[in-house]
């Protein structure tokens, strides 16, 4: 039986116009995504990570090409579509549960059942009492919990997320990666991983697109071996073959792509 990959980039490229000058970010992304499946975007700063995961969002239209989900043209921003940042965003007047309620606020779903699901998101997320809390009473590694809550509480089929990890304590983040990892598993969730860490990369995908610049463009596409894909992220990384997989990204990402990347003096 054929099935519409959950998402299909086609031959899209981006240009940033401003008045001064046009500047091409990325151009010809051809990538296909299956439902389930976790991929990571990986490459140097300016390589395009996120103006792709902006097109994915359709929070503007790509120059060229096109993006579909579920075999329908992006045109704009989409609910089966969740953003995960950086900075987790948390609005400091608002309790934990009114946090992590906002998207359902916002789609006009919040009602005392979808309210449930949230306080019981969340406890799965290990925030069990943390509703009623504010904040500024958590740690950077609970409010990420709490921007992840917030995230599926919509029920988006696809997440991206960039760089959610990067601000956390190493040992916060590895407790992380597990939990979104095994969250996104269980609920049989797509995701979209920008990440400049190749260790965290390796650790949770299933498949890693290594990007070059000048502009933006996949170098080339390392699928995981099956028995780090079915390790959780921390396991995996104890795996002996996961140096290999390590070596060979960091020797794609190293490769010269005659763009001056490299000082020479
Ligand atoms: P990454 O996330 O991989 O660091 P970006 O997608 O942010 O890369 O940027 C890709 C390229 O596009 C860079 O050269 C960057 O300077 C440029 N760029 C990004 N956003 C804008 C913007 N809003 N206007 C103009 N240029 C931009
Ligand atoms: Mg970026």
């Amino acid at each position: 039986m054929k099935h519409t990959p959950v998402l299909e980039l086609q031959q899209l490229s981006h240009v940033y116009v401003n008045e001064k000058e046009a500047s091409l970010a990325v151009e010809q992304i051809d990538l296909t995504v299956d439902r389930g499946e976790f991929i990571s975007l990986v490459g140097p700063s300016g390589c395009g990570k996120t103006t792709v995961l902006s097109l994915l969002a359709g929070l503007f239209p790509p120059t060229k090409g096109q993006v579909l989900l579920g075999g329908e043209r992006v045109e704009g921003p989409s609910p089966k579509v969740g953003y995960m940042l950086q900075q987790d965003y948390l609005f400091p007047w608002r309790t934990i549960r009114e946090n992590a309620a906002i998207g359902l606020e916002i789609s006009g779903r919040k009602t005392e059942k979808t309210l449930r699901a949230v306080d019981e998101l969340l406890s799965e997320l290990g925030l069990p009492d943390a509703g009623g809390r504010y904040p500024h009473e958590l740690s950077g590694g609970m409010r990420q919990r709490v921007a992840l809550a917030r995230t599926l509480a919509t029920e988006p089929e696809v997440l991206l997320l960039d760089e959610p990890f990067s601000a956390l304590d190493l040992h916060i983040k590895l407790q992380l990666e597990d939990l979104v990892h095994q969250t996104l598993k269980r609920l049989g969730k797509t995701a979209v991983l920008v990440t400049h860490d190749l260790a965290e990369a390796a650790a949770m995908s299933d498949r890693i697109i290594v990007l070059g610049r000048n502009p933006g463009h996949i170098r080339s596409e390392i699928s995981v071996h099956e028995h780090i894909r079915a390790a959780a992220p921390m396991a995996a990384r104890k795996l002996p073959s996961f140096q290999e997989l390590f070596d060979s990204l960091w020797a794609e990402l190293d490769k010269d792509d005659g763009e001056g990347g490299r000082s020479n003096g």
